[in-house]
């Protein structure tokens, strides 16, 4: 393709940006640099690669391709999601203190809580669906507010545009975990986040063959730091997962509307089911937040919980899916069904998830892109 993809569609964009035909072959598939140094040709004279921790290619490309999903100025790829994290608060200073949703990933609970601690950092949790619980926990010294919208497997949503406004007014960054909804459905920037940030390990790589983690920003001042951390500090994205992401990413639109209509099937299903109590699902218009999650989303994803009432009820549900696999993680091509309080949140106490809702009965799929029928008809069998 010739020309700047900028103004074109989300699908164009997304198998064409930063994936220029390879300069030395015209390879259509952007080569996988698999090397940690570059030679000079002389003293002080390189081809602007001289060590991989710093550049490479195949990195670069995956970069630049979500900058411009997101319509960010500049993406930046780490090893994981959590590498991502870790690189991300290093904005943060010792005495700085963040707002937190209180429904956010257990990784980056455990990391801000049990390790972030340690230095000096202070975070508040807070149900971040209620702006004003936001706003009556800043301080004097907060410079971040994070959220995740939804989160998991409660499925809250947070108004993002409304974070950016008490952002602002505080001299704070809005940060945004946008793994579940991913650029194709949501882009945090455009509602006034300061970085967006990605585990690449769920839908955007969608095939669960590799980890990774991405940053984008709209900052150059932030850009800049986050290139100059990931030099310092190393957590950087291989070349082969750079590839496997990227490759991943060329079908984001066409997965992403098969995992949600895939989604809706279940939920209809679901939905009259006598077993099932409740269901926790944005697309659905008595979710609490739908309103919000209408403005500032495309779609809303193929995550969804249910509550099936008790633990006996849930692990006979989760022992006799056959195309369903009980397993952890998400935004995969396969479905997956998993048991939040006995895996994702296990190490959250007992009191704690309750205070959350995170109820023995509740089990969470991710929902894959399989011929709904059979998804369909294996969860019948497998309440019936
Ligand atoms: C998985 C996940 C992470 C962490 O990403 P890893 O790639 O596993 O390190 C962060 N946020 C969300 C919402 C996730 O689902």
């Amino acid at each position: 393709m010739k020309g700047d993809p900028k103004d074109l569609g989300f699908s164009t964009r997304a198998i064409h940006a930063g994936q220029a035909p390879d300069p030395t072959t015209g390879a259509v598939a952007v080569p996988i640099y698999q090397t940690s140094t570059y030679v000079h040709e002389a003293l002080g004279k390189h081809k602007g690669f001289e060590y991989a921790r710093v550049e490479n290619p195949t990195r670069t490309a995956l970069e630049e391709n979500i900058a411009a999903l997101e319509g960010g100025r500049s993406g930046h790829a780490f090893a994981t999601g959590m590498a991502a994290i870790q690189t991300l608060m290093t904005l943060l200073k010792s005495g700085q203190h963040t707002v937190c949703s209180r429904n956010v990933y257990g990784g980056t609970f455990r990391f801000f809580t049990q390790v972030l601690s340690r230095y000096g950092l202070e975070f508040s949790w807070v149900d971040s669906t209620d702006p004003g619980e936001v706003r009556d926990a800043i301080r004097p010294e907060t410079r971040m507010i994070y959220v995740e919208t939804p989160t998991n497997p409660m499925m809250e949503i947070t108004d993002i545009a409304a974070m950016a406004e008490i952002a602002r007014e505080n001299d704070c960054l809005l940060v945004v975990d946008n793994t579940f909804l991913t650029p194709y459905w949501q882009r945090p920037l455009e509602h006034g986040a300061d970085v967006v940030i990605h585990s690449a390990t769920k839908y955007l790589n969608g095939h669960s063959d590799a980890m990774g983690g991405l940053l984008v920003t709209d900052s150059e001042e932030h850009g800049d730091w986050f290139d100059y951390v990931a030099k310092s500090a190393g957590g950087i994205l291989a070349p082969f997962e750079s590839f496997l992401i990227m490759r991943g990413i060329k079908t984001l639109g066409v997965r992403m509307e098969a995992h949600e209509s895939n989604a809706d099937r279940i939920v209809e299903l679901l939905g009259q089911h006598p077993k099932v109590s409740n269901i926790l699902y944005p697309g659905l218009p008595g979710h609490v937040n739908h309103d919000v999650q209408k403005r500032q989303s495309g779609g809303h994803g193929g995550m969804l919980t249910v509550d099936l009432g008790t633990f006996e009820a849930a692990k006979r549900l989760l022992d006799r899916v056959q195309v369903f696999s009980l397993a952890e993680s998400l935004g995969g091509v396969e479905s997956l069904i998993s048991h939040p309080a006995t895996m994702t949140h296990a190490s959250v106490p007992e009191r704690e998830r309750a205070e959350l809702g995170i109820d023995d009965g509740l089990v969470r799929l991710s929902v894959g892109i399989e011929d709904a029928d059979d998804l369909v008809a294996d969860l019948e069998q497998a309440l019936a």
